[in-house]
């Protein structure tokens, strides 16, 4: 359940090292090497899934315990102020490395990082279209 060409599978199976935070038999924990902020840490399986779409539903429930308890204990030890989680999949959406990862981002007062988006203003039939694709 490797891929050879993967640098987040020679990472999360140790092939190549990092600073590793956590490690478990499912994942391992590391620091971001381009970090938004002090402590932005990756969440990787062991196993290579291109992105959450393919990530097995046991291994997707595991990740997101993993993930509270992460940021319980890193809000602890580093003081942050609030926490991001981010996830991307597909290059629209931002990935970059086709390998499953959850963003574990501590968040500091005024620590100057944007993460968001510029709202738009649906119209209430726009917004009734929406849910009509997504319901019915
Ligand atoms: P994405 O944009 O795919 O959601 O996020 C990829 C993240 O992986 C980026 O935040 C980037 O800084 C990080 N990254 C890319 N290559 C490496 C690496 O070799 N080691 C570590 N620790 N982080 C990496
Ligand atoms: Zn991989």
């Amino acid at each position: 359940m490797r891929d050879d060409s993967c640098i987040f599978c020679k990472i999360a199976n140790g092939d190549i090292p990092s600073k590793e935070i956590y490690e478990d038999e499912d994942f391992k924990v590391i620091l971001d090497l381009g970090p938004a902020t002090k402590g932005h840490a990756l969440i990787l399986p062991k196993n290579h899934y291109r992105s959450l779409y393919e990530l097995p539903d046991e291994l997707a429930s595991k990740v997101m315990l993993l993930a509270k308890k992460m940021s319980v204990q890193m809000t602890e030890k580093l003081e942050c102020d609030g926490f991001n989680l981010v996830q991307n999949n597909g290059e629209a959406a931002g990935q970059t490395v086709f390998h499953f990862h959850l963003h574990l981002i501590p968040r500091y007062e005024e620590d100057g990082q944007v993460l968001g988006w510029k709202a738009l203003q649906p119209t209430s039939e726009e917004l009734s279209e929406v849910r009509r694709l997504l319901v019915e």
